[in-house]
């Protein structure tokens, strides 16, 4: 009997080197210390002896209980420990690692010119006015000085929606919006999406404008020009070149092309200028009485200019971009250097 408990404990021992968790030691120990475990069942035995040998028998019992016991106590302080070194390894945090950098997005460089030119004739004293995109033939052409026949007309290439109503042109009808709700003075500019049936390298569907309106008493060509080089030069920096060519438009009398020195050659000729030395950047002339006539003001009282701009052109200009495309493809490759 002896023998077999020795061979049992020698036995538990052994599984118990291969026991990794709380669990396998629990059945272990019900295994052979339970009510039926093997030396329980080997206990029950005892009083099948002589009354000499169960003493002896008995103290072999109890040593090899003991011994079980403690190597069941030392395997779950070593199982504890072990699952303990495993959870801090997998938890493990470190914390000198560089955070996570969250993407940021960026102002589009049309949102970015725009601004700067609404911020500009912000501090000259000019207010914001806005109009919608889709317009009617009145606000967009007739007000304008483009009577139905007119030949300007073909200047524009206009996307029509039904009779009477297109997607405007340009941001013009906003002037005449805003004359006839408002007497004079006025001084406001609205920066907007248009729309024109043109694409190509320098042309978009659907670009973005910036028009310009004062009308006061005793407006000048001469307010118009000094307005439009302080302008120039706060968004192109100071002392760069400009010049005024005459021009037509069916709204302004007379009217002019604005042009800076190239920003790119400073003057001396590059592809981008065609060799001239200038570049083209706005349209621009006094407001002719006929769009007087038609919103109400008295044309021998008030004088006034009016000029527009595409915003695209300028962001090309400003940023040097080639392709007025780019503006439009979201490319993250293009966008993110602004
Ligand atoms: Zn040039």
């Amino acid at each position: 009997m002896k023998e077999k408990l020795e061979a049992l404990l020698s036995a538990a021992v052994a599984e118990l080197a291969a026991v990794k968790s709380e669990d396998a030691l629990q059945e272990l120990r019900v295994k052979y210390l339970g009510k039926k475990g093997e030396i329980t069942s080997v206990m029950k035995g005892l009083g099948s002896l002589s009354p000499e040998e169960r003493p002896l028998v008995g103290q072999v019992v109890n040593t090899v209980k003991a011994q079980l016991e403690e190597a069941l106590e030392k395997r779950s302080v070593e199982v504890r420990e072990a699952a303990k070194a495993e959870r801090l390894a997998s938890e493990r945090v470190d914390v000198t690692l560089p955070g996570r950098r969250r993407a940021v997005g960026s102002k589009h460089p049309i949102t970015l010119v725009t601004e700067e030119i609404v911020s500009i004739f912000a501090g000259l004293g000019f207010g914001v006015a806005e109009g919608p995109e889709v317009e009617h033939d009145f606000y967009n052409f007739e007000a304008l000085n483009f009577p139905k026949d007119h030949p300007a007309r073909d200047m524009q290439d206009t996307f029509f929606v039904g009779e009477n109503v297109l997607l405007r042109t340009h941001t013009s009808p906003v002037q005449v919006r805003t004359m006839l709700k408002q007497p004079p003075p006025v001084r406001i500019i609205a920066p907007g999406t248009v729309y024109r049936c043109d694409s190509d390298a320098t042309h978009s569907p659907m670009f973005h404008q910036v028009e310009g309106l004062m009308v006061d008493k005793g407006i000048s060509f001469g307010d118009l020009k000094g307005i439009l080089t302080l302008f120039i030069s706060q968004l192109f920096g100071e002392g760069v070149g400009v010049r005024l060519r005459p021009s037509f438009f069916p709204f302004t009398e007379p009217s002019a092309e604005v042009d800076i020195a190239c920003v790119i050659c400073k003057g001396k000729g590059c592809r981008v200028c065609k060799n001239t030395g200038w570049l083209e950047i706005l349209g621009a002339g006094m407001v002719d009485p006929e769009v007087y006539r038609h919103v109400g003001y008295d044309a021998e009282t008030y004088s006034g200019f009016a000029f527009g701009m595409g915003i695209e052109r300028i962001a090309m200009l400003k940023y040097g971009i080639a392709d007025m495309r780019l503006l439009f493809e979201n490319d993250l490759r293009f966008l993110k250097q602004f």
